[in-house]
């Protein structure tokens, strides 16, 4: 049997431990040693197997514990004996058996598409819409503590070709910021420069540092302030001439609606873990460009199949014009759990045309890596 109306017989998860290379810091919070994401692979009847990631970070997005209880107990007997064809209802299901978890609904929506697209001989991009662009530019994040080890990773990307860096701000204190982009503007005058604060802060000091800031002509910058300041977040849109970007305000299509009408950003950082899949990631995007609003392709600290099935949204999303930061997989993890590496060249993400995403996680690393499992015997 290969068609879509065989039905899904195993839910298998992985909930992994990734070293990194090096330690990242956020307005928001660290990451260090390691980051953790949940895997998800679904089994037809006739074998075809869908994979997909969730990559939850507990200061951002939720835990990688509360998305693994989600997938395992809550969603593993909605999609068990459904039909692959469903997709869409399954999703919708989801949506009602269980609140938020954008992160563990972003894996099955990776997983259901990744299997459709196995079993019919198509890319996601082609479940998605169809392709708009064959190559995504990537942007690298600037996020050490230790701005000597990122000066080498500046180095590195310059020698790879990446033209686009996002320098993370807001952690430290505002001369540290405002020295690296100096050393950025004198060192690095090639390199498309973003600025992200991750709500790093306060109100008190936001209008006056996000002014220091705009001084530099960065592309853009983005959530100064925390996720729930709507007011400040339109305050500073208005200081500025720089576009400003809503992440963490913004997770999904409601929050988009808000953000236009409150007026609160110029562009939107769209990510299938915040959103809580592909298809609503579009929707966000969609709403953000009929305000008049741009949106960017935005990750989370993720492995390389989640940065496969952002890179097809991405391919099929013309609305999302301001490139990618899929880096974590070439850039940050000390070993990536792709059976081939997740494809960069000369500073763009190329988007794969093989079936489904193009791309599956080995299997002895899923063991390797595995710290709690559920897979059927
Ligand atoms: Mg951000």
């Amino acid at each position: 049997m290969s068609d879509l109306s065989q039905t899904i017989t195993r839910f298998d998860l992985w909930h992994l431990e990734l070293p990194v290379t090096s330690r990242r810091d956020h307005g928001i919070g660290s990451v260090e040693g390691s980051c953790e994401v949940v895997i998800l692979r679904l089994t037809a009847e006739d074998g075809s197997q869908g994979f997909g990631e969730a990559s939850p970070w507990s200061v951002f997005t939720g835990t990688p514990e509360a998305t693994f209880a989600a997938l395992n107990r809550y969603i593993r007997p909605l999609v068990l004996g459904a039909r692959v064809a469903d997709r869409a209802a399954i999703m919708a299901k989801t949506a009602n058996a269980v609140a938020h978890c954008t992160e563990a609904k972003a894996a099955l929506e990776s997983a259901l598409l990744d299997l459709t697209g196995r079993i019919s001989g198509l890319p996601v991009w082609a479940l998605m819409g169809g392709k708009c662009r064959d190559t995504i530019p990537l942007s690298c994040s600037i996020a050490n503590p230790d701005f000597q080890q990122d000066i080498a990773l500046l180095e590195r990307l310059k020698d790879d070709g990446v033209q686009i860096v996002k320098l993370k701000t807001g952690f430290k204190d505002h001369a540290f910021d405002i020295m690296r982009l100096e050393h950025l503007a004198h060192h690095y005058p090639k390199f498309s420069v973003r600025v992200d604060y991750n709500q790093g802060l306060s109100i008190e000091d936001a209008p006056a540092q996000v002014r220091d800031v705009a001084q530099f002509e960065p592309d853009f910058i983005e959530q100064p302030v925390r996720a729930h300041h709507f007011a400040m977040m339109a305050r500073l849109r208005n200081q500025i001439d720089i576009p400003l970007l809503a992440d963490e305000s913004v997770f999904g299509p409601e929050d988009m609606v808000r953000a236009a009408r409150e007026g609160i950003c110029d562009g939107v950082s769209v990510k299938i873990m915040k959103s809580g899949g592909l298809s609503r990631a579009q929707t966000m995007a969609r709403i953000a460009a009929a305000h008049g609003l741009s949106a960017y392709g935005g990750d989370m600290f993720e492995a390389g199949l989640a940065h496969l099935a952002g890179t097809h949204m991405i391919a099929a999303t013309p609305e999302i014009t301001l490139g990618c930061e899929f880096y974590q997989a070439s850039y940050f993890l000390k070993q990536d759990i792709l059976e081939d590496p997740f494809p960069v060249q000369n500073g763009q993400v190329i988007v794969p045309d093989t079936p489904g995403l193009g791309g599956r996680p080995d299997r002895d690393r899923l063991n390797h890596y595995a710290v709690v499992k559920a897979v059927a015997a």
